[in-house]
């Protein structure tokens, strides 16, 4: 157990639920690289919400509102750290939640399924017995989609993903929205909408924003998203980087 006055203690907190998720068997041993890595970046943003992605999470919001068909891809990573919040931004903007695992084995999915299950969520997409159906029909596992969720999607939310896979959803013109700790990485610059911030507190902004959003009218939320540039977005996230901090 972590001591609540441990100066890392939210920190630390989160590395339990990874190690739990692990241990119960839905999270990869790869997962638990990308949670360090996603740490690394943190800590050197400060582990805060910069001005930058709030903007990027102000844009997501209008996109996910306007969309004919939003998903949100979920996997071990997400599952292990905001599935509750997850749940609640499905319903409220409402969009589909898909599982989509880098290493999809049955087992790992059925597990998921079931924690979504029993916090009262059945419609989950992506499981062993859905329809799934191969993006554009490029035959590679990254490529794989549920026919009525991300196949016939226009916008994926995609918490946590690799580059190839957001390079075969981008290329099939589908848009995206990623959440990415490290500006730099392949998903980060591929996808139309990138925001650079650690998921466990963009699910919960999301959610607030939402809220807000919601009664927008159409015009009004294209009017958010119209000047949005995800390079120039990057870079100044980027610069959100302070090698001087010391
Ligand atoms: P790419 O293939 O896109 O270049 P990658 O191979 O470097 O990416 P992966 O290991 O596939 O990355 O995915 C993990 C990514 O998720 C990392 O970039 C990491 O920074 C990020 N990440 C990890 N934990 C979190 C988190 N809690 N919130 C947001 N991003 C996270
Ligand atoms: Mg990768």
């Amino acid at each position: 157990m972590t001591p609540k006055n441990h100066p890392r203690y939210e920190s630390l907190l989160l590395r339990e639920k990874i190690k739990d998720a692990y241990k119960e068997g839905y999270l990869s041993d790869s997962g638990m690289i990308a949670h360090g890595r996603g740490e690394t970046f943190d800590y050197l943003l400060g582990e805060k919400t910069t001005e930058s992605s709030r903007i990027a999470i102000d844009v997501s919001v209008a996109k996910l509102l306007l969309a004919e068909n939003p998903v949100i891809s979920i996997n071990g990573n997400t599952t292990a750290l905001v599935i509750d919040e997850i749940i609640q931004l499905a319903k409220l903007i409402p969009a589909k939640i898909e599982i989509n695992l880098f290493y999809r084995n049955e087992k790992r999915i059925d597990t998921i399924e079931n924690i979504l299950n029993k916090k009262g969520y059945d419609n989950v997409l992506g499981t062993n017995k859905d329809e799934l159906l191969y993006i554009k029909d490029i035959k590679n596992p990254r490529a794989t989609a549920s026919k009525n969720g991300i196949y016939s999607s226009d916008l994926i939310l995609i918490p946590l993903e690799d580059g190839d896979r957001t390079e075969i959803l981008v290329d099939s013109g589908k848009e995206v929205i990623a959440i990415d700790l490290n500006p730099l990485s392949r998903t980060s610059k591929k996808a139309n909408i990138t925001i650079v911030d650690n998921i466990i507190r963009v699910i919960p902004l999301m959610i607030e924003i939402t809220k807000k959003f919601r009664s927008y009218n159409k015009e009004k939320l294209k009017d958010i998203i119209k000047d949005f540039s995800n390079k120039d977005n990057l870079k100044e996230s980027l610069k959100c980087i302070d090698l001087n901090r010391i």
